[in-house]
């Protein structure tokens, strides 16, 4: 993509309405725009960095078996009725009426109407255990939305529910949603800790939070010191074997949210305990048959009796993982996207357009990256150089290779990594190298 002929509009000063360091950013870098209170649109940057977050979730959501599917952002009342929560959701739920003046409502969730499709099609326990997810929007009139998009009123999630049916075969799909989780986030160069949850209005007794530990997190968390050691490899799951072994070891170290935090009874001493904030990226929860009793969704078991399914939902932030992705790593130039989300690969960033020497070396090395299959920005735009080089930083592409007048003069550019900060002076030839080099290599950060 040419940035001349590309839309990024970046700001200079840092909006006052944005209050933590992500929102900033977003709004600088001009990822997106306030459309009202909690409610943005998405420019083309942004856009970019969403659609690959939401990639990497639905590739790990249907590695761990779940299907996808799409339902409506706009429900009909009666399902809501049906399982006693349309009175019961209260204010945050946005409700709507057509010209029928019949009562309809932007869905926060989709409990209901994923109930309402399986008891639809689904009689017997041979067709289980199923799990349904979509990403979708949802709209909740949140009392306080701010810091941007992490608390919007409008926002993307990916949500799975699943059927299963009894308890221990629920437990079964919940186990392989909670690993699924644990690769997901660490594809998005995160450590997301499982914290025990109160289940809250969607309701049940098994739940857990994934959380990212960042000062300007919202909850207060406590958890074992030792957590920041543990990691899942890809390598060691397999969907088909009993996965309660990995749930154990990541549910044996402490880590709870305030909710259920007790000082008197914590079990962690002092010298181990970490208290800091987190951001709650993602919230799992099993609940028995709280919707299929109501909503009837029942199936034949083997004997030919009829039981109501088991079910669980599992959500994960995708729009406010945007944000969380850079409250976990920027620094004071800006954003420093994992490769795994950034919205491009790498940037040519041609310091002085018009200049033939450097015009001829920038094309060369744009085509070359983009032959290689590579998304490739060529920073073609004729701000001055300072200006573009702070962009650049600002927007956090991960390799950069810097084309002007003065090494062109020696035929050297500049190859720099955005997340370490370094930078050499090499041939065009070794810099185009360099960039394919470290992009092969897939470095999270
Ligand atoms: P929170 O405790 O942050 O209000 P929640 O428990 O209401 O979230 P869930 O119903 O579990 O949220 O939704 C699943 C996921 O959707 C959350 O883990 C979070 O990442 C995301 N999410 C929830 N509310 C918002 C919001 N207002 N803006 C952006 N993302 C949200
Ligand atoms: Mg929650």
């Amino acid at each position: 993509m040419r940035l001349s002929q590309y839309f990024i509009p970046t700001l200079r000063e840092t909006p006052k309405e944005a209050q933590i360091v992500s929102h900033r950013l977003m709004l600088r870098a001009g990822m997106i725009q306030q459309s009202s209170a909690g409610i943005y649109s998405w420019l083309p940057l942004g856009l970019k960095v969403m659609r690959k977050i939401e990639q990497i979730v639905r590739e790990e959501q249907n590695r761990a078996g779940a299907i996808e599917v799409l339902m409506p952002t706009i429900q009909p009342a009666e399902l809501w009725q049906e399982s006693g929560r349309y009175d019961d959701y209260g204010l945050e739920m946005l409700r709507i009426k057509d010209r029928h003046d019949r009562d309809m409502l932007f869905g926060p969730t989709n409990e209901e109407q994923i109930t309402d499709i399986f008891r639809s099609h689904v009689k017997s326990y041979r067709a289980l255990p199923l799990n349904l997810y979509h990403i979708q929007w949802k709209f909740r009139d949140e009392v306080r939305p701010r810091f941007g998009i992490m608390r919007g009123r409008e926002f993307l999630m990916k949500d799975a529910y699943s059927f299963a049916i009894d308890a221990e075969a629920a437990r079964i799909e919940y186990n392989k949603m909670f690993v699924s989780y644990l690769l997901t986030f660490k594809r998005l160069g995160l450590t997301a800790i499982p914290m025990e949850a109160d289940t809250g209005p969607i309701g049940g007794d098994m739940s857990h939070e994934f959380v990212i530990l960042a000062d300007t997190g919202e909850s207060e968390v406590y958890c074992h010191k030792d957590w920041m050691n543990y990691s899942l490899d890809a390598g060691e799951v397999d969907y088909n074997a009993d996965l309660q072994p990995i749930v154990d070891r990541f549910t044996e170290l402490y880590a709870v949210t305030d909710e259920k935090y007790d000082a008197a009874d914590c079990p962690v001493p002092a010298e181990k305990l970490m208290t800091t904030r987190g951001i709650e990226v993602g919230h799992i929860f099993y609940f028995g048959s709280k919707y299929s009793t109501p909503l009837g969704a029942s199936v034949a078991d083997e004997t030919g009796k009829q039981c109501d399914v088991h079910m669980g939902s599992y959500g994960i932030g995708v729009s406010r993982l945007v944000g969380g992705i850079i409250e976990a790593s920027h620094d004071d130039k800006g954003i420093i996207w994992p490769q795994s989300v950034a919205p491009f690969d790498a940037v040519v960033i041609n310091l002085k357009p018009g200049n033939a020497d450097c015009d001829k070396v920038s094309e060369q090395l744009y085509q070359q990256l983009l032959a290689a299959g590579h998304d490739v920005l060529l920073d073609d735009s004729t701000d001055s150089p300072g200006a573009k080089l702070n962009a650049m930083d600002l927007i956090g592409i991960p390799y950069q290779i810097v084309i002007g007048p003065r090494g062109m003069k020696d035929g050297i550019v500049e190859f720099k990594i955005r997340k370490t900060g370094a930078s050499q002076d090499m041939s065009p030839d070794a810099a185009g190298q360099a960039v394919l080099e470290h992009l092969a290599g897939q470095d999270t950060i």
